[in-house]
């Protein structure tokens, strides 16, 4: 089933069963505590926290995600990617736990013919957190899924909460068995790549107080309205039914791939290591492309610096599968027609995604060469003192002058198997900003005594960095 169906499916299943089909939201969020758009559920928080009343009691949405903490993943995991995207159903005081968990069986299984995903009974295993009693019941004697198949799961995994005070409560998980091929059994509760996490019901029964951290903390009671929030991965669900091993092998993102090879000459499954900058390429292209889609353009700081990062590290990586000159171009242009299909805006706003990405690129060509020289020079002399750590003057360097993310670095350093002086190259920045301060209110209050570290920070084209901005927990 293609990419494109799944979604159909999930929309007028729900559809037909009272739900409004709510577009996806721009992956900007209109929230200052996010940066980026992480889980479906986001454009409806207003709603779940009780700031704004719902103009329906049921909605369903494929929303766009981007999670940047899952970038370690990308190409090593077969089911993460920074981009995705979330199906999810959403009850606001209507249906509850046993509704929840209802629809989602009957979605999963019932035959294709029938309008469902047709997935075989036998193969879906279910999580529930450890004290949720009603949840196993509901699973067990409601739909009918044998106790052996059932796992209880602790905070970490089957807990979800938000702000204090704020709406939390347990989450039940369905996991797939993709079979014996990838490892040992024994359910998802022990391994996670052969049980492979779809879908999150997330079940808003309490009210949060204070805690310690996301493990810890009270609980205050009953909410005076409970609330469903469900996220099922499309790309997961996709490579189960689409029969293929990892996610990076489904429709929309294998032709991507197959770009790269074209560009590069080298295949997919050659070897380990270049199917994961393959798969790397692929996933950080449409990210890309989605983001730029979105008005993002790359920056030094938040979203830009994300999308900054994340384009560099394919172009990079494109490098290392043997591309010599610009590639950006045509793997814009097969990102597009891919996902073009679902985002028409894509088509309409080409021309200006593919400004803003050819410029990222021209930029990052004319610097990497030089870029690497360096880098490569100070890694020998690291190695030649004896030293296993990077200076962090020289990674400050890269990033001002050069343009590499401090996470480029920090990869391309481990390659050559050292570590990065990240505490001073973390000073230095801060001198810099602190400067580049200082240099403001000078200009302000006209005082001709700071000139000279005016021009510090001119010759130093003041940057800032500020990383992944970590405020973007993953919650469904
Ligand atoms: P995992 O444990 O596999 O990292 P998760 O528990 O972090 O997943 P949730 O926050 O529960 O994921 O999100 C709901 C659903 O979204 C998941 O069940 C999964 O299908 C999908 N999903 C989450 N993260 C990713 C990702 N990085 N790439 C693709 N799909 C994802
Ligand atoms: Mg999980
Ligand atoms: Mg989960
Ligand atoms: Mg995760």
């Amino acid at each position: 089933m293609e990419s494109a169906e799944i979604r159909r499916r999930w929309l007028s299943f729900f559809e037909e069963r009272g739900h409004t089909v709510v577009p996806s939201a721009s992956l900007i969020a209109d929230d200052p505590t996010l940066l980026l758009v992480n889980a479906g559920m986001v454009p409806f928080k207003p709603f779940f926290l009780g700031e704004e009343k719902p103009p329906y009691t049921r909605a369903s949405s494929v929303q766009k995600c981007v999670r940047t903490p899952d970038i370690e993943e990308v190409g090593k995991t077969t089911r993460h990617g920074t981009f995705f995207q979330m199906c999810g159903n959403f009850s606001f005081g209507d249906y509850f736990k046993e509704g929840a968990i209802k629809l989602a069986w009957e979605l999963l299984t019932t035959p294709v013919e029938h309008g469902g995903y047709g997935l075989e009974p036998e193969k879906l295993w279910i999580t529930v957190y450890q004290d949720d009693d009603e949840a196993e019941k509901i699973w067990r004697d409601v739909v009918g899924v044998p106790a052996e198949r059932i796992q209880r799961l602790g905070k970490k995994d089957n807990f979800w909460s938000m702000g204090v005070p704020g709406p939390c409560g347990p989450c039940s998980e369905i996991n797939y068995d993709r079979g014996p091929e990838f490892g040992a059994e024994g359910g998802p509760a022990v391994n996670d790549e052969r049980y492979v996490e779809i879908w999150n019901l997330v079940f808003m029964q309490y009210e949060r107080g204070e805690g310690t951290s996301k493990e810890d903390f009270e609980i205050l009671g009953d909410l005076p309205s409970k609330n469903i929030d469900t996220g099922l991965g499309l790309e997961r669900l996709a490579m189960i039914l689409q029969g293929v091993q990892n996610m990076y092998e489904t429709d929309t993102l294998k032709v991507v791939i197959d770009k790269a090879t074209e560009l590069t000459g080298v295949r997919y499954g050659q070897a380990q290591e270049s199917d994961v900058s393959l798969r790397v390429v692929a996933d950080h292209m449409r990210t890309s492309v989605m983001l730029i889609g979105d008005g993002v353009t790359p920056g030094n700081e938040g979203r830009g610096y994300v999308l900054r990062r994340i384009m560099r590290r394919a172009i990079r990586n494109m490098r290392l599968l043997g591309a010599t000159g610009p590639v950006v171009g045509q793997l814009v242009d097969t990102v597009i027609r891919t996902m073009g299909e679902q985002y028409p805006e894509l088509e309409t706003d080409r021309k200006r995604v593919e400004t803003v990405a050819l410029a990222e690129e021209a930029a990052f060509l004319k610097t990497l060469k030089a870029g690497t020289n360096i880098l490569d020079t100070a890694v020998t002399e690291t190695k030649a003192a004896g030293g296993r750590v990077l200076p962090g003057d020289k990674a400050f360097l890269l990033h001002d002058t050069w343009g590499f993310p401090i996470d480029l670095t920090l990869e391309m350093a481990a390659e050559q198997g050292l570590t990065v002086d990240e505490d001073g190259f973390r000073r230095l920045m801060k001198e810099q900003r602190e400067r580049a301060k200082a240099d403001a209110r000078a200009k302000k209050t006209g005082h001709a005594d700071v000139t000279a570290y005016r021009e510090i920070a001119d010759a130093s084209g003041a940057t800032e960095f500020t990383g992944y901005t970590n405020t973007e927990g993953e919650s469904t």
